[in-house]
């Protein structure tokens, strides 16, 4: 569904990305792992066409994206295709960017209907089909601001599912949340792993990534340092570098 291929990014003289391949193939969940400021966000931000990149490849069921320009100057040179990559690359953040003066329904429909031009009553049915499948179709009618955080990060990842993506990318859904919340959301992220979704998940909570990953990539200052199964990764992992993140995070 998804290949990074060598990905170069830098912000000004601040190189992040030093060279990063990574796939996901249908049915993968491949979870992103390593310290603060190595990278983790940046490469997912890169991928949905958030952020520009300055060498490499991204395909998106092997179609690679078409730059404009090269190097610094580079960016996505077909707007139809950013939208259709975006559409199909739905992102959950760590703070749920839920829309405040929009009920839970409306901001479930609000993408599909004005962005993809779907039907209203359709998309109405799907959004509370989600909501009802995330454990909150209770609340429809309330505003962001009633939710607590985990039912609210809850919305959020019924609202990347309305628009029926290829592939999901999650940004530490959990890390915002108080541990009694944050199991609530796991348990939803475990069931979309058992469904057979795509994922891309970066997350601090190792219990979660060994659980639901068929990969794990352990980033370093910008670069893979290790990656594989997460028995390997988690049970067995061989860089030091690696070793000392794990005991650090237990
Ligand atoms: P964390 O675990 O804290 O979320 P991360 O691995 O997601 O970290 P990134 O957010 O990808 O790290 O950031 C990587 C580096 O890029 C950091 O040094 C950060 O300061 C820098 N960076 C990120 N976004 C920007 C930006 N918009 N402008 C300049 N520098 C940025
Ligand atoms: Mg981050």
């Amino acid at each position: 569904v998804l290949e990074i291929r060598d990905l170069h990014k830098s912000y000004g003289a601040l190189e992040v990305l030093k060279g990063v391949s990574i796939a996901a193939k249908k049915g993968d969940v491949v979870s992103l792992i390593g310290s603060s400021g190595s990278g983790k966000s940046t490469l997912l931000r890169c991928a949905n066409l958030l952020e520009d990149s300055q060498q490499g490849e991204i395909l998106f069921e092997g179609e690679p994206v078409t730059w404009r320009g090269k190097g610094p100057g580079r960016h996505p040179a077909d707007r139809k295709q950013v939208i259709r990559i975006r559409t199909n690359l739905s992102m959950v953040f760590q703070q749920f960017n839920l829309w405040a003066h929009m009920t839970i329904l409306q901001n479930v429909m609000e993408a599909p209907v004005t962005v993809l031009g779907e039907d209203r009553h359709e998309v109405e049915t799907r959004a509370r089909a989600l909501l009802d499948k995330v454990g909150i179709g209770d609340k429809c009618d309330v505003f962001p601001a009633q939710l607590s955080g985990g039912q609210q990060q809850r919305a959020a990842i019924a609202r990347a599912l309305a628009m029926q993506p290829r592939a999901l990318l999650f940004d530490e859904p959990t890390s915002a949340l108080d541990p009694e919340l944050e199991q609530e959301v796991v348990r939803v992220i475990k069931a979309l792993a058992e469904e057979g979704r795509t994922m891309m998940l970066v997350t601090h909570d190792m219990r979660l990534a060994a659980d639901v990953s068929d990969h794990v990539v352990f980033l370093h200052q910008g670069l893979i340092e290790e990656q594989g199964p997460p028995d390997q990764v988690f049970g067995a992992p061989k860089s030091e570098r690696l070793q000392q993140f794990l005991s650090a995070t237990v």
